[in-house]
Parts: C-alpha cells; structure tokens; sequence
C-alpha cells in the first residue's frame, strides 16, 4: 500500500522533541477556518499557482494539454474550471509559482528516506513525526509505517485531531511514543460551527489516550471568540484534570501568514478572518490555564 503525503519535512523543530522529520499526510475531515495546512484538506494533489511568483514566461501553457493557461496582453491567466490537476505545468516552471506537490510511497520507501536523517534524530532527541491533514484517514499506512519506525529505533510522533474512531487509537498506540492535538473548544456547538465536526468523539479519545498511559503534547490553538474565555479554559482544565491523567497544555498563538495558500489553491480564504494572537491574549490565557491548575508549557 502507498501512502498519499503532500510534503516531507526535514529539520523540523516545531513538531516534537528534538530535530525531527515531518511527514504531512493528505485528507482531513475536520474544517477549521483557521487552518494553516489548506492544501492538506483535500484527499488529492490540487495544483497551487502564486500568482505574485510568476514572472509571465507563458512557458507552462505549452505543457498544458487542458487549454487552462493562457496569456492575455503579457498576463497569465489561469482557467482554474479547466485545470485536473495533473502537476504537469509545475515540472516546467522554474520560477516556482506552480506547485504540486504529491508524492505516493510505500511504507518502506518513506522510513528508508527518514532514515538518513538518524543521526540527527539520535544526537537532538527527536524522530519522526505524522501530521497532515489527519493522518489517521490513512490508518493502514500509517500503522505500516509506525511499526517500521519502531522497528528501526525511530521516536515517533503523531500529530493527530483525534476525531477518529478509538479502535484506530488503540491499533496505533503501541507504536507510538507520543501523541500531539489540539483542545479547540469545549463548547460542541461552537466546535461544530468552528470545524465542521463535534467535539464528543475527540474528548472521548483523549480520555482513552490517558487510559492507554499514551504520553500526549495537549495544544490549544487561540482563537479569539472561540476558546479564549475563561468559560472555556476552565472547562478544559476541569476536563484534563477531572477526567484525564494529562496535566500539561501548550497554548498556541494564532497566526494569519498562511493566507496567501487558500488563493493559490483557489479556494475561500477562511483565514484572513482571524486576527493574530497578541502577546497580553496569549499571557491572559496562560494565566487562566494555570490558575485552573494545568502547567502551562510555553510556546517560542
Ligand atoms: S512557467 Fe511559471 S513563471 Fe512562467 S508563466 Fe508559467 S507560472 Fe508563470
Ligand atoms: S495542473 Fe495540469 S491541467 Fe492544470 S494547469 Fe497545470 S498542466 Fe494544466
């Protein structure tokens, strides 16, 4: 079996302990309108074109069997209606404005490519982390290779939103060193209304994480109106602390810098309706977390 991956990350230093390896699966079924990963969502390659790249060579129409690209008095124009997202237009442009990318591998292909990077993981601490897009909606690939990592003295990571069925967890857990995700709101509505899918699944795995003695990175995304209130960071303490052994929550700060993706990929920007997290929100909730008593891991 292949696994569909939009991007390989290596000396990654955000996503886990030490210098690792991000491997980024596609497909995801939640929605967030913050989402910094827009070309994750879909299950296939979609052609990404930066418009403010393109330098207007019009090298890339001839490779266009589709008719999608034109030029019109020395400006590109690109017919999105028209494109299958075939990539081939990317392979020819040097500028780097079209990009796609897809990359389908085998199991032991990708863990013989993380490999190389062993003695960085061994010296810093780190490994390998799956992320996406939900990485779990290519559970056999994924399972595949966690096992593989293992079996090579890999630390694994998976980055995950947890809004799966609980017998996936349980198949993954054992080949797992630790687990990262996200508490979005305690609300289901507003978690309905703010990601397209309800919370009642993603606490039950949480709960069942804790029972499995899983080690988790718990991350809360800030998102004004949403899980800033103290309403909400005392419904998550009281969650964590009531119904989990996780005691730890990493607050993140919202940024707006992935903008520019959801227009190359032509798709509505859900993004730019947020406002960037400042730095007296950020310590606000901290302070609330703490006072709740969750040790507050601070984010750089
Ligand atoms: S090949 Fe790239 S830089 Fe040249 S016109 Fe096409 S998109 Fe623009
Ligand atoms: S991805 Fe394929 S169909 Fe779309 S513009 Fe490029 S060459 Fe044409």
């Amino acid at each position: 079996m292949k696994g569909k991956i939009f991007n390989i990350q290596r000396l990654s230093y955000h996503d886990g302990p030490g210098i690792r390896t991000t491997v980024f699966l596609r497909g995801c079924n939640l929605r967030c309108a913050w989402c910094h990963n827009p070309e994750s969502q879909s299950p296939k390659p979609q052609l990404a074109y930066y418009r403010s790249s393109c330098t207007g060579c019009g090298i890339c129409i001839e490779h266009c069997e589709k008719g999608a690209i034109t030029i019109n008095d020395g400006v590109i124009d690109y017919d999105r209606s028209k494109c299958e997202n075939c990539g081939n237009c990317a392979d020819y442009c040097v500028a780097n404005a079209r990009r796609y990318e897809n990359r389908e591998m085998t199991a032991e292909a990708l863990v013989k490519l993380l490999l190389k990077d062993k003695a960085y993981y061994d010296k810093s601490g780190g490994g390998v982390t799956f992320s996406g897009g939900e990485p779990f909606l290519q559970k056999e690939f994924l399972i595949e290779a966690l096992q593989l990592c293992r079996e090579s003295g890999l630390h694994t990571a998976v980055e995950t939103a947890l809004c799966i069925p609980s017998d996936s967890l349980r198949e993954a857990a054992p080949y797992v060193d630790l687990f990262m995700f996200d508490m979005k709101a305690m609300d289901d509505d507003a978690h309905r209304k703010a990601t397209g899918a309800s919370n009642k699944q993603i606490l039950a795995n949480i709960k069942l994480l804790s029972e499995l003695g899983a080690d988790g990175l718990i991350r809360i995304p800030i998102v004004k109106g949403l899980n800033d209130s103290e309403e909400n960071l005392k419904a998550t303490a009281e969650f964590l602390l009531r119904e989990t052994s996780f005691t730890c929550v990493e607050p993140l700060k919202l940024h707006t810098l992935a903008t520019s993706k959801y227009d190359s990929l032509g798709m509505d920007d859900t993004l730019s309706g947020f406002e960037s997290t400042d730095d007296e929100t950020y310590t606000c909730v901290c302070n609330m977390l703490e006072a709740y008593g969750i040790h507050v891991i601070i984010n750089k």
